[in-house]
């Protein structure tokens, strides 16, 4: 059977069909407040953003989420966890402080915000899932320990993962630093022949494992894998070894994003924001130009249909060509390979389908 998702779209006539209203109506069509009791804790997982992205969910679309919950008798707060790079977002404090500057203030959003896997990313339970890649895996403590969550998504381009959604957001974002290692760990870049020297990669790599030799940057043996050099040579000159790396990659992103969520049964859900559409994710301190056009916000109970219906959705959208779309901007074409021809995204929802995380065949209703 077809997974729901409900959407809504950003054309709007009128004050109570704002963006702001279609959110709450997306939280009460999808039933989101049937899950909720009253004084049920209740996560409402987000990426806030890096310091100085301008892409990220706009504090005032988590404002409604946290409302709603709040209407049903239920007590929300806001929840992320610390990055594996060295950035606004690497231990509890400079997260919280980024949260802030951010927008994300009590004043503005009505709920505490609680950092998941604590100030050293030491904070999280193992959750045993008996997968292809792993039997356990390292779950953010303060997501674990709740029984319901929603889950906030900005849908965008990722650089490793294609696309960064709804599983992304569960796989990467509720593990802390030791269980995103864990997901990166296949992903063992080269540097090219192409490398200038410019040590860039060297300041950016979080455990320095990129040393210089003969003038060019060289990986050494101590690389965890987490691909930040990859994006950030101004040259391109760092690649993975997509061809076996990548699918391994997606792989272990959904058995995290499975194990996310294994304890939570049906009280879960999922709405994705497409909008502000960059080719990156938010962990970056920039945002780049939209690659399609804002289309609306999604909301489903099933993580693997929101991601495939918001794929979709995307790419019947024209390219914008005044992105790093390189290629593939007529409307059909897969904006995704055109940003990463090399990655295979779509293997997200094949393998989230084969592992029981969801459907991706999904019925979409417009609100
Ligand atoms: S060499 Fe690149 S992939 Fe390896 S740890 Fe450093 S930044 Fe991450
Ligand atoms: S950032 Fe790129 S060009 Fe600069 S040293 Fe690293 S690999 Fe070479």
């Amino acid at each position: 059977m077809k997974s729901k998702v409900y959407f809504a779209g950003v054309h709007t006539q009128g004050k109570q069909e704002s963006l702001l209203a279609k959110m709450r109506r997306l939280f009460d069509r999808a039933g989101f407040g049937d899950m909720i009791s009253r004084d049920d804790i209740v996560a409402i997982k987000i990426h806030f953003g890096e310091k100085g992205n301008t892409a990220y969910i706009r504090p005032t679309f988590a404002r409604q989420i946290v409302d709603k919950i709040k209407e049903k008798g239920g007590k929300p707060f806001l929840t992320d966890s610390n990055t594996l790079y060295n950035g606004s977002r690497a231990n509890g404090v400079d997260h919280y402080n980024t949260a802030i500057y951010n927008g994300f203030s009590y004043a503005v959003v009505n709920a505490p915000i609680i950092i998941a896997d604590g100030i050293h990313s030491n904070n999280f339970i193992e959750v045993r899932i008996d997968k292809k890649h792993f039997e356990s895996v390292k779950i953010s403590k303060e997501i674990g320990n709740v029984s319901k969550m929603i889950v906030l998504s900005h849908f965008k381009g990722h650089e490793n993962a294609g696309i960064g959604g709804a599983i992304k957001n569960l796989a990467m974002g509720c593990a802390p630093a030791a269980g995103k290692q864990q997901q990166h760990s296949a992903i063992k870049p080269k540097v090219s022949s192409k490398c200038v020297g410019c040590s860039t990669c060297l300041e950016y790599c979080p455990v320095s494992a990129i040393t210089k030799e003969g003038g060019k940057a060289l990986i050494g043996e101590t690389c965890i894998g987490c691909g930040e050099c990859i994006s950030i040579c101004p040259i391109r000159a760092i690649s993975p070894q997509w061809s076996t790396e990548i699918p391994i990659f997606l792989e272990r992103m959904v058995e995290y994003a499975y194990g996310a969520v294994r304890n939570k049964g049906d009280n879960v859900g999922y709405i994705n924001v497409l909008m502000n559409i960059t080719p990156l994710c938010d962990c970056y301190g920039f945002s780049g130009a939209y690659i399609v056009p804002d289309i609306g916000i999604l909301a489903s109970k099933d993580p693997v249909a929101i991601d495939a219906a918001s794929y979709d959705l995307v790419n019947e959208q024209s390219g914008n060509l005044n992105s790093s779309l390189k290629c593939n901007h007529e409307k059909g074409e897969d904006k995704f390979r055109g940003l990463y021809s090399s990655i295979d995204t779509v293997r997200q929802f094949s393998y989230g389908e084969e592992i029981g995380l969801g459907n991706k065949e999904y019925e979409l209703i417009n609100i």
